[in-house]
């Protein structure tokens, strides 16, 4: 039996500390063949049953925090994930938003500028819903785009074709976004590198500040997997070594419209890197409202005379209930803890996430952060991994090499 994790149990936060809130919206207008993420179509009714109960939740989290003593938080960014949040009217995100403003208790200051971002589809856009998010705040918006071939749209199961796209970013524009993502995914069904470069060079020259490029995955129990495991599946998946050229061409490609790699999938024009998804690979505590959502938070003070030794802060990974009508009675009290986090796991976690971008890690953070040298703890991994040309270290940085980035799962596999 999981932990309960409820209002009661929500955890008391560490003075001072960044945080950032992910909401969950489940809806879409129907499932894409290749996703296995927590999202269904569904009526409008249960989606404004949805909206009430991700307020009750928020509600209660902050009254949480205001009753904690001593708590001080800078909210650094909010990200309106799914699902496909552009689904709903633009009077509930805005009510939403709005709720969040109000319920904001003392310790929690505003970060300046706080980002806030709303994940979007085209198809389910127009001038006057992207207006209402800029007016109630939003400032960046991530079009999920995919490609730019038609064919390969079709085929990933999504509703919308290119020129949706095109539109969908003309109209942002001229809703006022002036930091635009697009989503785009390599190594389709179908897909040649030519198809890959074109989609990438039809995006750039819109003009986005931002781009993350996945490589495609066969989830199992997606209808592409199993299409897939099938021998002769037709269009055929691209080979490893077009996957591997593909991989190498976007960064080149990219560089060429301005466009800098800070993370192994995630290019920005400068200053334009995504605060939120930073703020995952760099450890910063965050807190989940919505069906499934999980969060990353400091464990309730444990006097450090009843901790084990060496055990320091523990952080928990919290995740809310997947089950919509458990999370519509009771959004507040639906969670449990689904890990804890020893200072141990804490080191590997900071490793492997901040490995994951370009600039690496920071010797002086992790002495910071865990009161150790970073080299007495790993000594004999970082050595075999320089010498093996994985990594290098300068400025005060561990970074992956180019070598490295193409290994990366193995190794971060060495810290685990
Ligand atoms: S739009 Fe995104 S979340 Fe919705 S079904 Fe498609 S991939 Fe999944």
């Amino acid at each position: 039996m999981p932990e309960q994790f409820g209002v009661s149990g929500t955890p008391y936060m560490e003075k001072k500390q960044e945080i950032e809130l992910y909401l969950h919206l489940p809806f879409c207008v129907k499932k894409c063949a290749y996703c296995d993420f927590l999202s269904f179509p569904s009526g409008a009714e249960t989606q404004t049953a949805y909206v009430e109960a991700l307020k009750r939740e928020i509600r209660a989290f902050f009254a949480e925090i205001e009753e904690t003593e001593g708590a001080e938080y800078c909210l650094r960014s909010v990200f309106i994930g799914g699902g496909t949040p552009s689904l709903l009217p633009a009077e509930q995100i805005a009510g939403i938003l709005t709720e969040i403003r109000s319920d904001l208790p003392g310790a929690v200051s505003m970060g300046e500028p706080c980002e806030i971002t709303i994940e979007a589809n085209p198809g389910t856009l127009d001038l006057q819903k992207l207006s209402l998010y800029r007016n109630s705040g939003i400032n960046r918006i991530s079009i999920g785009c995919q490609s730019a071939n038609d064919r390969e749209l079709k085929v990933l199961g999504r509703i919308h074709s290119f020129a949706d796209f095109q539109k969908s970013f003309r109209l942002a524009r001229e809703a006022g976004f002036e930091n635009i993502n697009v989503d785009l995914m390599a190594g389709l069904p179908g897909q040649t590198r030519q198809s890959w470069e074109k989609t990438l060079r039809t995006v750039a020259e819109r003009g986005p500040e931002h781009i993350s490029a996945y490589s495609l995955i066969l989830e199992e129990g997606t209808p592409l997997y199993h299409r897939y495991a099938e021998k002769d599946a037709f269009p055929p998946l691209p080979d490893e070594e077009t996957e591997r050229e593909m991989y190498h061409r976007t960064e080149e490609i990219l560089r060429e419209y301005g466009f800098r790699r800070y993370e192994i999938s995630n290019y920005a024009k400068k200053g334009y890197e995504s605060v939120h998804n930073t703020g995952y690979w760099d450890g910063t505590f965050y807190k989940g409202f919505g069906l499934g959502a999980a969060s990353l938070l400091p464990e309730r003070g444990i006097p450090s005379g009843e901790r084990a030794e060496g055990e320091g802060k523990i952080r928990l990974r919290v995740r809310n209930t997947e089950d919509l009508n458990r999370y519509l009675n009771n959004p507040s009290s639906c969670s449990h803890v689904e890990e804890r986090l020893t200072v141990k796991d804490q080191m590997a976690e900071f490793m492997i996430l901040g490995f994951r971008m370009i600039r690496g890690v920071s010797l002086w953070e992790f002495r910071e952060r865990f009161d150790r040298d970073l080299e007495d703890v790993y000594g004999s991994v970082l050595q075999k991994q320089q010498s093996e040309g994985l990594l290098e270290k300068s400025g005060g940085r561990l970074r992956l090499t180019e070598r490295g980035l193409d290994l990366a799962n193995l190794v971060m596999e060495e810290y685990l």
